[in-house]
């Protein structure tokens, strides 16, 4: 029987685990103390674990159209059957993302691992692979320890440097690179976002559904409507981290992105006029206290004043005409996102190996023969809604099936 090593117990290793062992003898090599530790922390404990709007439009790379073929071979068509043969039912919530049905990461994480290891695959823990030798008919694995273990094929599951406090790291690209790989400039992607003007800071710990809009010569590059979360740096929240990745990749790109605000997403701009001059016809009213029961009120004591309007000022000294300045404001708040936080904040890592260096019918390399790459560490990124974890889940069964 063929002995193939996996190098990585995450979301795609454990995946390919499952497949490759019914015609292989399978290793995997996990580094931290147990597998699939990224998974348990996935959609906040509930695990995002796929989207049923999966298409080519959801996801980020040099070649995006790459996940055509991926999910051609192994899509939702299929992931969903298998996770429901391992007992792990879908349940769908919004936008069509999918969960577990017990919304619980760590059944996920649980099963996974039993069913790669039912199924005969063996875990190593607390092993890391430093090195990856090809020899004639043969790829050799050295671990950090200097123990070296002898493979007729080697996935790489490695995963990408993001969120480094859950395993994230460097390994994989240089692994890859080590043998050849081109690896794409790596971008911190769904994460939060610096951004001024400064006076926003002060909303550090507000909530507040709004539409953001990021633009790049008067161009939308990226939109979300949902959950905004200020923060003493800038922005987060899930519309944020939806269009994160899209506004880092304009940033490192050299782009001047601008984002834009809608604090009322629900009212046109004619609407929130006639709001504002009944709320304002209350003359002895301080302006944010007049807009209190509509927004949140020390939204308003921050965003007036950067229409040049004092929030403590009575109504009564504001001009009719002054109206369409404030709408603008509420509407159409302009800021500038700044240099990308820290992989530590990111979700995902944006980047990684050149997909065209990838066969994608079986997720070998067409650089090392028996060397099949999977996962993150590929140069494909989703956006936030469950895309990551599919693209794992297939290129995981794919290499599996054919390694
Ligand atoms: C906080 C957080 C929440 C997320 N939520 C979601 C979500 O809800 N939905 C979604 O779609 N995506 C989500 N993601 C992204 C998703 O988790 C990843 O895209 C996915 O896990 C990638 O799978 P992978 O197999 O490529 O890598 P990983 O799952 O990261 O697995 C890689 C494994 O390889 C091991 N490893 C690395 N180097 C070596 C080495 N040299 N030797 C041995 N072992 C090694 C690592 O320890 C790790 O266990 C989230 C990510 C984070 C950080």
């Amino acid at each position: 029987m063929r002995k193939i090593a996996i190098i990585g117990a995450g979301a795609s290793g454990l995946m390919a685990a499952c497949f490759a062992s019914s015609h292989a003898r399978v290793i995997i090599f996990e580094k931290q103390k147990m597998p699939g530790r990224k998974i348990l922390a996935t959609g906040n404990g509930r695990c995002n674990i796929s989207n049923r709007n999966l298409d080519a439009s959801r996801f980020y790379g040099k070649n995006p159209d790459f996940v055509n073929n991926v999910f051609g071979a192994f899509g939702l068509d299929k992931t969903e059957p298998f996770f429901s043969s391992i007992g792990i039912p879908f349940a769908e919530g919004k936008d069509g993302r999918l969960f577990p049905a017990s919304f619980q990461a760590s059944a996920v994480q649980k099963m996974l691992s039993f069913e790669a290891q039912k199924r005969g695959a063996e875990i190593m823990l607390h092993r890391r692979i430093d090195t990856i030798v090809p020899k004639k008919k043969a790829l050799v694995l050295i671990t950090a320890g200097r123990e070296y273990h002898h493979f007729d094929s080697v996935i790489l599951a490695a995963g990408s440097c993001a969120y480094p406090q859950l395993g994230g790291s460097d390994a994989g690209y240089a692994l890859a690179a080590s043998l050849g790989h081109t690896i794409a400039p790596l971008i911190p992607a769904i994460v939060p976002l610096n951004a001024t003007p400064k006076a926003l800071h002060r909303l550090e710990g507000i909530k507040w559904d709004c539409t953001l809009i990021a633009r790049y010569q008067h161009t939308t590059i990226a939109s979300s409507t949902g959950e905004v979360l200020f923060t003493k740096y800038g922005l987060s929240g899930p519309a944020t981290l939806e269009i994160s990745t899209a506004v880092n990749r304009a940033i490192i790109a050299g782009k001047e992105v601008e984002i834009f605000i809608d604090f009322f997403p629900a009212l046109t701009p004619d609407e929130l006029s006639a709001h504002f001059q009944t709320l304002f016809a209350e003359t002895s009213k301080p302006l944010a206290l007049c807009l209190a029961g509509i927004i949140k009120e020390r939204i308003a004591e921050i965003v007036l004043p950067l229409a040049g309007k004092d929030p403590f000022a009575f109504a009564g000294s504001l001009r009719t005409e002054e109206i369409p300045g404030l709408v603008k404001i509420f509407k159409h708040l302009r800021v500038i996102p700044g240099k990308p936080r820290p992989f530590s904040d990111a979700m995902v890592a944006s980047g990684g190996v050149y997909t065209d260096e990838i066969n994608p019918s079986t997720m070998e390399s067409r650089i090392v023969q028996g060397l099949f790459i999977t996962g993150e560490l590929l140069d494909i990124t989703g956006t936030s809604g469950g895309y990551n974890l599919q693209f794992a889940w297939s290129t995981g069964a794919i290499a599996g099936m054919n390694v």
